[in-house]
């Protein structure tokens, strides 16, 4: 392509220019966004599957833009991930995830944390002060971490893995099943949860891998002793899919999509007297 000269290059300059300006862009607004109180937590309703009982939320990180309305954090999170900026906007999540988890009843608030947070120094204090702070019982905060935090350093990542567990915290494996996924994961790291990657659950009906893949990783939970959350659940027929497969547990818009925390109450009651 490059010997045929200016040409393609021309075609393709100006867009790949565009974006690396559109990103720069957003880095920049990124960077006073916690200060302008641009953030705010959604929360989405996570059910035990026997007993269609309300388990908890999840905290799902949500960007408004003041020029450019919502962003997903899909596209922002990779962006504060590079910079470093996630360890302080991690933080907030997290302090005002246990804020609002601590007038609810008795059930948990789950919080994602990047591989880079997993990695940064003090994660485990950081984390003690908030539960403090927040005055909420260790029991009902859960963690969820991608493999990507487990790649580098199994030593320092196993001694942290304990080090919140023995905090009495609960910590789950997410979007598992994607990436680098791998079975010796689920024996080397101390995981309460796995999280099945919704991709496997959105292709249930058409996909008889899909199928072998969920009812495996369902089986091996049961196993080993750990619960298996299938993401994604959308329709009655993937509930029951799900349910049949084996997993224990379920996250998807079929229960609920997730709400401001505001909505949470009501939220309960709904789902308290399915
Ligand atoms: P995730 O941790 O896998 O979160 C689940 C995502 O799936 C959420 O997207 C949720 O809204 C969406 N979802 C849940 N049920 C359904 C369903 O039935 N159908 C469909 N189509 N989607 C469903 P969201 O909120 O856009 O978040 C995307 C990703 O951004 C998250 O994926 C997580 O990786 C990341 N993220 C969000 N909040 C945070 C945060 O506070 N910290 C970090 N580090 N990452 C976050
Ligand atoms: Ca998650
Ligand atoms: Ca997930
Ligand atoms: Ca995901």
């Amino acid at each position: 392509a490059k010997a045929k000269g200016r040409g393609a290059y021309q075609l393709f300059e100006p867009e790949m220019e565009e974006e690396a300006r559109s990103r720069h862009a957003l880095e920049q607004d990124l960077r006073g966004a916690l200060e302008a109180r641009e953030f705010h937590l959604v929360f989405q309703p996570q059910m035990r599957l026997d007993s269609s009982e309300l388990t908890g939320f999840e905290a799902l990180l949500r960007w408004k833009h003041p020029s450019r309305g919502f962003i997903s954090p899909a596209e922002f999170i990779p962006i504060a991930e590079e910079n470093g900026l996630i360890v302080p906007i991690g933080e907030w999540v997290l302090r005002s995830a246990c804020a609002t988890a601590v007038s609810w009843p008795d059930v948990t608030v789950a919080v994602n944390l990047s591989p880079v947070q997993f990695r940064s120094r003090g994660l485990v204090a950081m984390v003690t002060s908030a539960l403090a702070e927040a005055g909420l019982p260790p029991r009902r905060l859960e963690l969820e971490v991608t493999e990507t935090a487990l790649l580098d350093d199994s030593e320092a990542t196993i001694e942290i893995l304990h080090q919140l567990r023995a905090l009495g915290i609960r910590v789950s494996l997410d979007d598992f099943g994607v990436g680098y996924s791998s079975l010796s994961y689920l024996r080397k790291f101390p995981f309460d949860r796995i999280k099945i990657d919704r991709s496997f659950v959105g292709t249930l009906g058409e996909s008889p891998e899909s199928v072998a893949i969920v009812r495996t990783i369902a089986s091996l939970g049961s196993v080993l002793g750990v619960e298996t959350t299938a993401e994604g659940v959308e329709t009655e027929e993937q509930l029951d899919f799900v349910r049949e497969c084996g997993c224990t547990a379920v996250q998807g818009y079929y229960f609920g999509k997730p709400c401001l925390a505001s909505e949470v109450s009501r939220t309960i009651e709904t789902l308290t007297t399915i």
